[in-house]
């Protein structure tokens, strides 16, 4: 066996009951924000993902009837025939490329707080919603269970004739009804469905078996399980009740699909979990268990370790969302032993993201995630040149690199110039701060691949001016200079300056990323910025010197609120507890002197103060804009993007340097025309 024939194994065809797959590699159901309110937009992704060499595709949860109405999210919705059209774009799609479709069905009980459809949400006992709306769920009758059988029954029906291969019942993530049967925490019920594992394992029994009985001929029955909720003796454990029903059901479903739960615990950041594969620990017991094939995830993006698992008798197939996501053709890659090109995932929670906002898909490092149908994007291709040009980007951040790698890819003469020692921009900078080093991996591949490119110049200790730059004579300038954290303290809760700035050492967040750190004095973070920055240097100085007194402060009513939306909030919360740091809410910083910054309550107006020998604002970032101006006015072809053009997330600036290089050279009425499909809802 060579080197690479090691890889063979990950390319073998799978039975999964009556359907075969065609490898090992198979994208697991994971949200996008797209669901049935952007039906061509979800087929073309998911299509795209078949293309790539995924076995199997699945949507993301799909609601089986209006009880289980997710809104205002956008999910998948199969609630009746007329859902069967939006959803056969999908398979199609997947079929067309060679690949299984399954689709995720699922009511989610006391999860659903059936905003759009009123109806009162079912669950095991009367109890709260989820989703925090005062209407709770009502207990689940007799009536109900025989229902709600009946509505899977016909979901999984629609589905098949919609052309899925795999249908699924799912028990995971602390969002479905079934799994909520399985747990005592929810499930006080006396009747045959509480007490008992055996009683409360019986509606996913009889969902099985149901779903069998109605589409077993000819589709596969998976089943989905959160096998652990990392809550220890408060929740289930996958070496107790856990393994206990994958022991009572062992070969009743045709696939197992195991994960931890809840959705924060299985779509773990890097930031909280580096390590591929941490779901193992919980999951790997059950491939010992059941003879049916068994799928689980982790963030799996190394071709060796798929290889080792699929070996060891771990896994019978590589489970991925986010990996898939951010390379939908990571399967092709391995298969013509391009693992170098592979796009790893970075754990950012990006994706994640936009579905808690209810919109489209991103991504961080796949910049056409999301824009396969509404722009025409592809993550592998794009148009080569119209014509020969010579392109100069400066600035080495994601934008810039995102731009080079594009227009080099098109056939462009590019070059390169980076101010900095070394490229990377803010991903290098925000890579060294506690826990985001995977970040890294968002300009290690670009810059892997512009080196590798003939017609690409790097150059790096090369701060352009107006001048230099005129002197490149290019054809066109891309002008992706980033940005700076202002250090006056203007933010969203206040436009006026802290008042006494200049007798106090302030440290802005480029200085902390830049490696500064503060003197053994008594720090105050103030945070105006609420997305996830000032929660990270916060962490990081705790993490360097455990002695120190640091004191966050925040207009907001908790810290990093915006990281809610990446599944981190309360983690980073934890962390910043346990790290000592004092967290001050619902106040902004007004002024400092005398070592004490006066802060004021944000309800109140009430006046406050802290020590402080060190100001660290994070607040509003200023545009590296200057060379823009100069050079319109010597009449250069010249476009700004990234932060340098409005200061975003690092996906905002990968999307800008790919944009920027798709739309070069086309005309003007092209691009416009470009803008973006829109998925207009039909009447009647
Ligand atoms: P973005 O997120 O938009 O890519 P970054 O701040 O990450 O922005 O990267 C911008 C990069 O541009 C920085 O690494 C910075 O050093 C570099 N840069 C800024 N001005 C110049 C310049 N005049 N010449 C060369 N490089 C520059
Ligand atoms: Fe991975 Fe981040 Fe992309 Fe999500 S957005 S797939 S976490 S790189």
């Amino acid at each position: 066996m060579t080197l690479t024939d090691q890889y063979d194994v990950l390319f073998e065809p799978v039975r999964i009951g009556p359907v075969m797959a065609r490898n090992r590699f198979y994208q697991v159901p994971h949200c996008c924000g797209m669901g049935h309110l952007r039906p061509q937009a979800h087929a073309a992704m998911r299509r795209m993902k078949a293309m790539g060499g995924w076995a199997v595709v699945s949507t993301e949860e799909a609601e089986i009837h209006p009880s289980s109405d997710l809104s205002p999210y956008a999910e998948q919705r199969i609630w009746d025939k007329r859902d069967i059209p939006a959803l056969r774009l999908m398979t199609d799609g997947v079929h067309e490329h060679g690949a299984l479709a399954a689709i995720e069905l699922a009511h989610n009980g006391s999860h659903a707080a059936n905003l759009y459809s009123r109806i009162p949400s079912i669950a095991t006992s009367h109890m709260a919603t989820d989703i925090g709306f005062s209407q709770q769920a009502r207990r689940a009758g007799k009536k109900d269970l025989r229902d709600f059988r009946q509505w899977h029954k016909a979901a999984a029906l629609r589905a098949k004739e919609a052309g899925f291969d795999i249908i699924y019942v799912y028990a995971g993530h602390r969002m479905t009804l079934t799994q909520q049967f399985l747990l005592p925490q929810f499930n006080d019920r006396t009747d045959e469905y509480g007490g008992s594992l055996e009683n409360r394992v019986r509606l996913i029994r009889e969902l099985l078996e149901d779903t069998k009985d109605a589409v077993g001929d000819t589709c596969a029955v998976a089943f989905r399980f959160a096998v652990d909720e990392m809550l220890g003796s408060d929740g289930m454990q996958a070496a107790e009740e856990g393994r206990a029903v994958v022991e009572l059901l062992a070969d009743l479903p045709d696939l197992w699909d195991v994960n931890v739960s809840d959705w924060s615990n299985d779509s773990m950041t890097t930031r909280f979990q580096p390590d591929e594969g941490y779901q193992l620990p919980y999951t790997s017991f059950v491939k010992s268990v059941t003879s049916k094939p068994v799928v689980s995830v982790g963030k799996f993006t190394s071709p060796d370790k798929m290889v080792s698992m699929v070996k060891d008798g771990v896994l019978d197939f590589i489970g991925a969302a986010r990996p898939s996501i951010a390379d939908p053709f990571l399967p092709q890659k391995i298969q013509q032993r391009r693992t170098d090109d592979i796009r790893e995932c970075i754990g950012c929670n990006i994706c994640v993201a936009s579905d808690n906002l209810g919109v489209s898909i991103r991504c961080t490092q796949n910049p056409t995630m999301g824009e396969e149908w509404r722009r025409g994007w592809h993550p592998e291709k794009i148009a080569l040149k119209a014509a020969d040009a010579h392109v100069l980007v400066v600035g080495g951040g994601p934008a810039g690199l995102e731009s080079a790698v594009q227009l080099a890819r098109r056939g462009y003469q590019v070059t390169l110039s980076e101010a900095k020692q070394t490229l990377g921009g803010r991903v290098l900078m925000e890579s060294g701060l506690h826990g985001l080093a995977a970040w890294k991996r968002v300009s290690d591949i670009r810059i892997y691949e512009l080196q590798q490119q003939a017609n690409v110049s790097l150059y790096t200790e090369s701060l352009l001016t107006v001048d230099d730059i005129l002197e490149f004579n290019a054809d066109h300038v891309v002008l992706a200079t980033g940005s700076r954290w202002r250090t006056d303290g203007v933010g969203r809760s206040s436009r006026n300056a802290i008042a006494g700035l200049d007798n106090t050492q302030v440290l802005s967040p480029d200085d902390i990323l830049q490696g500064a750190l503060p003197d053994n004095t008594p720090v105050v973070i103030y945070d105006d910025d609420q997305c996830y920055l000032a929660g990270v240097i916060a962490e990081h100085l705790a993490v360097h010197n455990k002695k120190q007194r640091i004191v966050f402060v925040t207009p907001a009513s908790c810290v990093s609120p915006w990281t809610d939306h990446t599944l981190e909030q309360q983690r980073v919360q934890q962390s910043l507890l346990t790290h000592n740091v004092e967290i001050i809410t619902g106040k902004t910083v007004t002024s400092i002197n005398d070592g004490k910054v006066q802060m004021q309550c944000v309800y109140t107006g009430a006046v406050t103060s802290v020590d402080c020998g060190v100001l660290i604002p994070v607040t509003e970032r200023t545009p590296t804009d200057n060379l823009y101006e100069s050079l319109v006015q010597q009449n250069i072809s010249v476009e700004l993007i990234g932060d340098a053009y409005a200061p975003g997330l690092i996906a905002d600036a990968v999307y800008a340097g790919h944009m920027v290089a798709r739309n070069f050279q086309e005309d003007e009425q092209h691009v416009a025309a470009l803008q973006f499909l829109r998925e207009i809802p039909a009447l009647g």
